[in-house]
């Protein structure tokens, strides 16, 4: 007897429209792209890798791409790049991936947490300065573009005594944002990408680090496969030696052609998707606005740049309950999630990050109205009203029952 887990039967009313809040979308061409790469006979990190290697850097217009097992993995290996002595402290956003703050301590580096603004949800040159004013000059600090909205590296960068230079993106959310005209991916020392399954270029999981600085591509290339000088697809080329030796401290964090052949294939399909979250982003704006209790997403400033839209993230009036808005949606087939946990509120990083005495007031005031929407390419129309239908129920309600409080 065969099973088959979407074969149990569920009564459905006709009304209700089903929206998952991911939707991790490879395309037929991806498909097959990674059959092509396991019939070649050579899956592993080789020429589809250095392929998509050079098209993604050509896409963010920098002028090396290392493609690696994960973001997080590239966060590590970026920090690793500077070699700093162990324990240097490196700032990092507290509304961000857990992943990325493990990276800084896996790099044998200190965290120190910054607190956010409670509107954007991004460090400020204010909250940059208290973090430095209680634990002194960091070595480095870690930027991310939350939900792919448009971080101000340089002011934060200034507020921290940093160069740009000593700056690693996190880009996880952000394939798609803008500076200005141009994307990110270029402007620091290294900028760390995602392609885990609910990213805008999503392959299930995978990475990719960017640089202008080509000691630093070239070190970053040895280092992402054990710190090898020769790589294994060159050893095994006919004519190639065997002979290596180890240079560094290096990570197992390749990417495999597998991966890389999706990818390339998944690439050509992003400009039109980014245009399609955008104009999801337009829909959700423009019903979501006349409710009360719900405050639209942050988003850069007319002419500054442009939102990648990874995430749709609206905040929920002081009072209402979000918890209660997440089961209500739920139970009207609505997915919905929230990004993130504060870092300073999980126990281990309450246990060893450095946490200003100043305290987390915006993250954690954030926290608690914070609620992602879905938000991807294969929405519908249909969809997305049905979500902020669902939404202005849940919300309505509780706001007026708030207000005759
Ligand atoms: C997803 C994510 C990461 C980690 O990406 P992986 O590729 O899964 O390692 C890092 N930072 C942020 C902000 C993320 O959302």
């Amino acid at each position: 007897m065969t099973t088959r887990i979407n074969a149990v039967p569920r009564a459905v009313p006709a009304e209700e429209v089903q929206v998952p809040f991911a939707d991790c979308y490879i395309t037929a061409a991806a498909q097959n792209a990674a059959l092509r790469v396991l019939r070649s006979g050579w899956v592993t990190t080789g020429r589809e890798v250095a392929a998509f290697e050079g098209e993604f850097a050509g896409y963010v217009g920098a002028d090396h791409a290392i493609a690696v097992s994960s973001c997080t993995h590239g966060i590590e290996l970026a920090l690793r790049s500077y070699g700093l002595p162990r324990g240097s402290l490196v700032l990092t956003s507290t509304m961000t991936f857990c992943g990325a703050v493990q990276a800084i301590v896996h790099a044998g580096l200190q965290p120190v947490l910054v607190d956010v603004d409670a509107i954007t949800g991004m460090p400020t040159p204010a909250t940059v300065r208290d973090a430095v004013r209680a634990f002194g000059q960091p070595a480095a600090m870690t930027v991310v573009h939350w939900a792919g909205d448009l971080a101000d590296v340089p002011a934060l960068a200034e507020a921290a005594g940093l160069t740009l230079d000593q700056v690693v993106v996190d880009a996880a959310h952000a394939i798609g944002t803008y500076e200005g005209s141009t994307p990110i991916g270029s402007q620091c020392g290294a900028t760390c990408f995602s392609f885990y399954a609910t990213k805008n270029l999503p392959l299930g999981e995978g990475g990719m680090i960017t640089t202008d600085n080509a000691d630093r591509a070239g070190w970053l290339h040895q280092a992402r496969l054990h710190g090898m000088t020769a790589d294994a697809w060159r050893r095994y080329l006919p004519g190639g030696s065997w002979r290596y030796d180890v240079a560094e401290a290096g990570l197992k964090a390749n990417m495999t052609d597998i991966q890389a052949a999706m990818g390339r294939a998944q690439l050509t399909h992003l400009p039109r998707w980014q245009e399609r979250r955008a104009q999801i982003a337009a829909r959700y704006d423009l019903q979501l606005s006349t409710l009360p209790a719900v405050a639209l997403p942050h988003r850069p400033a007319p002419g500054t740049g442009t939102h990648a839209w990874h995430l749709y993230p609206i905040r929920l009036a002081a009072g209402i309950e979000r918890d209660e808005v997440i089961a209500e949606l739920a139970a009207r087939g609505v997915g919905t999630s929230v990004h993130f946990i504060p870092v300073h509120q999980l126990t281990y990083f309450g246990q060893v990050a450095s946490i200003p005495p100043s305290g987390m007031s915006g993250a954690d005031a954030l926290f608690d109205q914070l609620l992602s929407l879905p938000i991807h390419p294969r929405l519908t129309d249909g969809q997305i009203d049905a979500v902020c239908a669902a939404l202005a129920d849940a919300t309505l309600r509780r706001f007026s029952r708030k207000g005759a409080e």
